[in-house]
């Protein structure tokens, strides 16, 4: 084994939460070091570079807290920020704060092993490195491990190939080609729009239609954007007391879609529709809770839909059934007039499923067979949400026991950032913590912030280790499971479920719920982290 780098604190990751945490270790006077697999910092930002890549959440919120300086001299140009001017935020808070020099970038680390004699983590990379740490922190993403989808064929396929999550630094040239896209997911709903400007033909494959609401983005007023900072305190606040990313800046009302007359939810669903994105979900206060009052708000999307596409039987192909927001909403700009365009068709795969991928395209349906031929194949097919990246690092606690094993029936923590078996290993949005369901960067902070707390804690009071308590474990997973059991989230086949992988457990991941979360958070450390062994 290599000589290994003794560490205080190893972060595993170069995104908002890896960069955040670093930042926050040697504020403590920690000797931290950080691990990355891309060759710079930025995380989804760095991989998800296909064109129209930008965030749902509005740049005003989806962007840090902790400086007022940073969050004051920052200027966003867009409602919604594209992918390079986030990438450009994430390298500008790189700098700024002088964290490069901390990571090894172009790094993945392969194994973690727990030792109880040291009580220390060893960390293996495959460039050979290996360090020797007190804390280990896994800022390694929720959505940060594509799938490779099963689709028989796809190693012959001899045109191109591309991830929208592994999208090329050199922009591929579509120009006059002939695309086909797989999913309709959120990658695919921002991308395909563009990739229609630029391709001769473009195929779309779609399994499970998705609903998306109209961004409305546009560039930022000068005098809009001062006037946020100029309250941001406030306005921070106001997002964290969002209970799943809505917006917070939002006009909202505190009413049920059921205790209004139709005319009323009309007008609502209106107003909600002209703002636009994802607080269209908070248009009234029960729509992912009770059936009747979902099932309005997808009635109105779906006539929405047929108006924006000319063709009734695409349309009607474009609709969805599914209770609305139970899949993340999608959020589109141009997306379904996309299907309006003549060189642009929509192949309904859950009908006729993909049969191959051949070498020259797409195979369609066993008998019948119809080949679609393409020059590029592009798969916007999604993560092993949550827990994939975790799953791909040999990460041994106590006893030897792995990770895997230990989530083999789906993933267990206390409140999301501690597992019990793996002492002093902290998971930031790890499941069982609101992570996807809130802003992000907001969930960031607030794990980020109490990692931090916590191992000043420990080193105030002369303590070695933190180790959740299997008890408190228990009872949280069932918590989390819960709160999911009274809303509509489990009712479809989602990600946040892990029904997109073959084999994962169904297991709703998240917490829903962001600031019950903070105020149990708060409640559990002041009660001496209760659920916590502290040695
Ligand atoms: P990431 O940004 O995923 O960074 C994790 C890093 O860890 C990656 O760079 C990865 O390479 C590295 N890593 C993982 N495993 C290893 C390993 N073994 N060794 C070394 N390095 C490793 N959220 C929102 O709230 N609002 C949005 O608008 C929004 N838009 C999104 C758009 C896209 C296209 C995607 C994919 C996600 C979006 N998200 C959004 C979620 C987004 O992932 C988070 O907002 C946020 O960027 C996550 O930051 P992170 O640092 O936790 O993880
Ligand atoms: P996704 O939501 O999981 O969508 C994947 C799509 O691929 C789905 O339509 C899925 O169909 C389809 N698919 C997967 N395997 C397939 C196969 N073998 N054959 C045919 N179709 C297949 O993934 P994503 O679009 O990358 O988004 C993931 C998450 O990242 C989002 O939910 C969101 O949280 C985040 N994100 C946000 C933004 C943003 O707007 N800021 C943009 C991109 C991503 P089924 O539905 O039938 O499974």
């Amino acid at each position: 084994m290599p000589a290994s780098r003794s560490v205080d604190m190893l972060v595993v990751g170069a995104g908002f939460a890896g960069l955040y945490m670093v930042h926050r270790a040697r504020g403590l006077g920690l000797d931290v070091e950080g691990v990355e697999a891309g060759a710079g910092v930025g995380g989804t930002w760095y991989w998800n570079r296909y064109p129209g890549a930008r965030c749902d959440v509005e740049s005003l919120e989806y962007s840090f807290s902790f400086d007022d300086d940073l969050q004051q001299e920052w200027e966003w140009t867009e409602r919604y920020a594209t992918q390079p001017e986030i990438l450009r935020y994430i390298e500008h808070v790189a700098d700024r704060f002088d964290l490069r020099r901390s990571f090894r970038f172009g790094t993945r680390v392969t194994t973690a092993t727990w030792s109880e004699s040291t009580s220390r983590w060893t960390v293996e990379t495959d460039a050979g490195d290996a360090y020797d740490a007190r804390f280990l922190v896994m800022a390694t993403g929720c959505l940060s491990m594509p799938i490779d989808p099963q689709i028989p064929g796809l190693d012959t396929f001899a045109g191109e190939i591309l991830y929208t999550s592994r999208w090329p630094h050199a922009e591929p040239d579509l120009v006059g080609k002939r695309v086909g896209v797989v999913g309709t997911g959120s990658s695919a709903v921002q991308s395909i729009p563009l990739i229609a400007e630029r391709a001769a033909a473009l195929t779309v494959f779609q399994r499970t239609p998705t609903y998306a609401v109209p961004a409305h983005n546009r560039p930022l007023d000068p005098e809009e954007q001062a006037a946020v900072k100029a309250r941001y305190a406030e306005l921070r606040a106001e997002a964290r007391q969002m209970a799943i990313a809505t917006g917070s800046r939002v006009p909202r009302i505190d009413a049920s879609a059921m205790e209004v007359d139709d005319q009323i939810r009309h007008q609502r669903f209106e107003q909600a529709w002209e703002w636009g994105g994802l607080p269209f979900l908070g248009a009234f206060n029960d729509l992912i809770i009770d059936p009747a009052a979902n099932e309005t708000a997808a009635e109105f999307v779906r006539t929405k839909i047929r108006e924006q596409v000319s063709d009734p039987e695409v349309a009607e192909r474009l609709t969805p059934r599914q209770v609305i927001g139970c899949k993340r909403l999608c959020v589109d700009s141009g997306y379904y007039a996309t299907f309006d365009q003549p060189h642009v068709r929509l192949v309904d795969v859950g009908a006729t499923p993909i049969d191959a991928v051949t070498p020259t395209g797409v195979r369609l349906g066993s008998e019948d067979h119809e080949d679609i031929e393409l020059d590029v194949l592009v798969l916007a097919t999604g993560f092993d949400a949550m827990t994939g990246a975790l799953d791909r690092i040999d990460i041994r606690g106590r006893d030897g026991v792995t990770l895997r094993e230990t989530w083999a029936a789906g993933p267990k923590t206390y409140l999301g950032l501690g597992v019990h078996g793996f002492p002093n290993l902290f998971t930031v949005t790890g499941p069982g913590s609101p992570s996807v369901l809130a802003n992000m960067v907001v969930a960031i902070e607030h794990h980020v912030d109490w990692i931090t707390d916590t191992v000043a804690h420990l080193d105030r009071s002369g303590q070695a280790t933190i180790e959740a308590e299997p008890e408190a474990q228990e009872q949280w997973v069932a918590y989390v499971n819960d709160v999911a059991s009274f809303t509509l989230f489990p009712t479809c086949g989602s990600w946040y479920l892990g029904a997109n992988v073959p084999g994962k457990p169904r297991v709703f991941m998240p917490l829903i719920g962001f600031p019950g979360y903070v105020q149990q958070v708060a409640d559990v450390t002041a009660d001496a982290y209760r659920g916590f062994t502290l040695a």
